[in-house]
């Protein structure tokens, strides 16, 4: 690791002034940074150009004097001439930390990119030698901390002596203050109300977080998806969320597939109810990570009810789930004006002759069907639904590996589905029945129906 040439501290300006000099958007982009603090902003410029108006400064439209600079905490200069000179030359007299815009030689501090949680920030400096880099890793850090940790921040401090007086033991200590800023929309009623319970019990609660991971890309995982791995004691997966999803929790976090998978012992539902129960009862955070959305086909509603039986918190975190990576893989409106009024998420798998009718009728009125679970017997599914009425023509795209890279489509009509030993390419499939699928973009897949779908 290299040695540092400046040593990033937070520098008290509340109560003082900051000085800039420049009239145009560069000491604009200086406001911009200084007026995020509750120092008074001075701006002194022969000829005002940017536009200061939407920030709390006083703007001075003058030449400099000597005395502007006398006790000022930092003075930045953002232009050239008479008094950035003058500036320069007083801020060295006095002593006063220094800031020459785009001149670093005559720097005595940079400004580091910020991620503004009030009172938490995260400053980011690469001593000017790449501020791309840093303003990519600030989007980085932007996106980890949610916007509410601020306040939970201020709460913590607020606290502090009250927790000091009702928690002795450190470690006890914090892990309340982990549970506290692992809910960034705490209030200061629930805060303390999560301090009378750790008091009570001595230890932190248990909570179980339902995420889904979406169709399996780990970009399409919502940020507080994210979030939540980061803090999660225990990662308990299913077999469809790739290792890449999972790999995104804590390094140290304890992985548990619960998945049916050659080699691996597979977990009844019951099974999973009690671990996640147990896991909890422990005070674990466990993040219970499911493919998609923990709601659709997830059998999120037996594990709800065993947690709220158990007594157990939990929370549940929406993800992308496949029929919508489907959609937008093969940019089809789903819903589509005049055509589709609606659409239906389905599981193809066990669906009885009854269910096949109710969902030909609603083709047949135009709503989109999106199967689940029916890849292997599509083909059956396909002949089924023309057998109780739906059109013979209806547009058919079929989505394997949804949302991953790997993606393979294919489209057909119903009766071609119906009649085809298709050979899907490996992977989980979402299956696309009704009249907006042919708005959709399937190119490539028409080839491929060609080739796979015999028609009959
Ligand atoms: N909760 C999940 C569904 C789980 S059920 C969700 O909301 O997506 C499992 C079924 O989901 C699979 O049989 C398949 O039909 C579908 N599926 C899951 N991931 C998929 C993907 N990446 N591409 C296509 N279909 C997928």
């Amino acid at each position: 690791m290299g040695l540092l040439n400046t040593f990033p501290l937070s520098f008290k300006v509340k109560g003082k002034r900051i000085i800039i000099v420049g009239g145009t958007d560069e000491a604009l982009n200086k406001v911009r940074l200084v007026s995020k603090t509750t120092a008074s902003v001075e701006i002194y410029a022969r000829q005002i150009e940017a536009d200061f108006s939407a920030f709390p400064v006083a703007v001075f439209e003058r030449a400099l004097r000597a005395e502007d600079v006398v006790g000022a905490a930092l003075v930045f200069v953002a232009e050239e001439g008479p008094d950035a000179e003058l500036a320069k030359a007083e801020a060295r007299r006095l002593g006063i930390p220094l800031n020459v815009v785009d001149v670093p030689a005559e720097c005595d501090f940079y400004t580091p990119s910020i991620v503004d949680r009030a009172p938490l920030t995260v400053a980011i400096s690469t001593e000017g030698d790449a501020p791309v880099l840093a303003r990519l890793v600030r989007a980085q850090i932007e996106a980890l901390l949610a916007p509410g940790i601020g306040k939970i921040a201020s709460l913590a401090g607020g606290l502090r002596h009250k927790v000091e007086n009702l928690i002795q033991d450190g470690a006890a200590r914090r892990r309340y203050y982990e549970d506290l800023v692992s809910r960034p929309d705490m209030d200061a009623g629930a805060a303390e109300a999560l301090l009378a319970q750790h008091a009570a019990d001595g230890s932190g609660q248990g909570v179980v977080w339902l995420i889904g991971a979406g169709p399996g890309s780990e970009d399409l995982l919502t940020l507080r998806a994210q979030r939540l791995l980061q803090q999660a004691d225990v990662i308990v997966h299913d077999q469809l969320v790739p290792a890449a999803v999972v790999e995104m929790g804590r390094r140290d976090a304890e992985q548990i597939c619960v998945g049916k998978a050659r080699g691996h012992h597979s977990f009844s539902q019951a099974q999973i109810n009690t671990l996640i129960v147990r896991l909890a009862a422990e005070g674990k955070k466990v993040a219970r990570l499911k493919s998609g959305d923990p709601m659709v086909f997830g059998r999120a509603g037996e594990e709800i009810a065993a947690l709220r039986k158990a007594g157990i918190a939990y929370q549940i975190v929406p993800g992308v789930s496949a029929a919508l990576a489907a959609a937008a893989d093969s940019a089809t409106p789903v819903t589509l004006r005049k055509v589709s009024s609606g659409f239906v998420m389905a599981t193809a798998h066990g669906a009885e002759d009854s269910d096949l009718m109710h969902w030909a009728a609603l083709s047949q009125s135009g709503l989109t069907l999106a199967l689940y679970m029916g890849k292997a017997i599509a083909a059956d599914v396909a002949g089924r639904l023309v057998a109780h009425g739906a059109a013979p023509d209806l547009p058919v795209g079929i989505v394997v590996n949804a949302g991953r890279t790997n993606r393979a489509l294919y489209a057909a009509t119903l009766w071609q589905l119906a009649g085809g030993a298709v050979v899907f390419a490996d992977g989980p499939a979402v299956i696309l029945v009704g009249k907006a699928v042919a708005a959709g973009d399937w190119a490539g897949a028409a080839d491929a129906a060609a080739e796979q779908f015999k028609v009959a």
